[in-house]
């Protein structure tokens, strides 16, 4: 049986770990990275072995573009050495922080570091990979629900987002000659270390964030992990140039 081979950023914590162990149980094999997790990386790497499955970690830093060219080779020699491939299949460009603030207190600093992270990461970085995904392959972009709701404090993360959705829309249409599906995801609060893991720590936040959503609850990490799983297979490979909403039902 072959399997397909998924990278994935961030996937020391959160919601990018997540991901990476439903992916490992539908048989797709791991290259996950970390920025500052490197043991966190290696234990999840051991899950995953642990249960059958292949993983490789390897650290990356998004907002180092000039890193990429490297980051580049050390993936295409780890497809070969480890995986006995050249190319791989799936890339979800997951890795993030928060960083919120009202618009009128908002730096240049902390605009910077945002665009950094959330949008010239995922571009350069899918630019460097591209020779290496497999065509038929899948590119996954994290937005977030903020895009579509509005919350004071969110204004320049949100715009992020909103770019990295409208980027998925026009990749699709310049890779689909390679048969590339690209598209995102939007995940409601999920409790995670995202934001200071307020919405996982802070009993009144779980609250308060919980009743905007139809289904009463705020999201766990399984909840995007196997959704993530789902629209990478080939039961989703219709599904082209599209965000997924997975928020439960948030602020409707
Ligand atoms: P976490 O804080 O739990 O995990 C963040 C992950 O991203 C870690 O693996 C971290 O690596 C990595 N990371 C952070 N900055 C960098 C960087 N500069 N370079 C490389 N890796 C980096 O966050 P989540 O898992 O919750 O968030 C994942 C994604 O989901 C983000 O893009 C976020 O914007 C998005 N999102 C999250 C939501 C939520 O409610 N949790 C909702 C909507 C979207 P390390 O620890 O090794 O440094």
């Amino acid at each position: 049986m072959t399997h397909p081979i998924g990278l994935i950023t961030g996937a020391s914590r959160g919601l990018g770990r997540n991901m990476a162990l439903h992916l490992a149980k539908r048989g797709v094999h791991i290259i996950g990275t970390y920025r500052s997790g490197a043991s966190e990386a290696e234990t999840l790497r051991q899950e995953i072995e642990a249960v059958g499955g292949k993983a490789a970690m390897l650290a990356l830093d998004v907002t180092d573009t000039t890193s990429f060219p490297a980051f580049a080779a050390t993936v295409s020699e780890t497809l070969k050495t480890e995986f006995g491939r050249d190319r791989f299949d799936y890339l979800v460009n997951n890795a993030g922080n928060g960083l919120f603030s009202n618009f009128i207190d908002a730096t240049e600093e902390q605009f910077a570091s945002l665009v950094a992270t959330h949008l010239q990461g995922p571009v350069f970085l899918t630019q460097k990979l591209l020779p290496l995904i497999a065509d038929g392959g899948r590119v996954l972009n994290v937005s977030s629900s903020f895009v579509r709701f509005t919350l004071p404090g969110y204004s320049l993360y949100a715009a992020m987002k909103a770019a990295v959705e409208v980027l998925s829309r026009y990749l699709a249409v310049e890779l689909g000659e390679r048969q590339i599906r690209v598209n995102a995801i939007s995940p409601g609060a999920i409790e995670t270390d995202f934001g200071g893991g307020a919405v996982r720590d802070d009993e009144g936040v779980n609250a308060f964030v919980a009743k905007g959503i139809a289904l009463g609850r705020v999201g766990l990490p399984d909840d995007i992990g196997c959704a993530v799983a789902a629209i990478l297979s080939d039961d989703m490979a219709w599904a082209n140039g599209t965000t997924f909403d997975i928020s439960g039902g948030q602020l409707l």
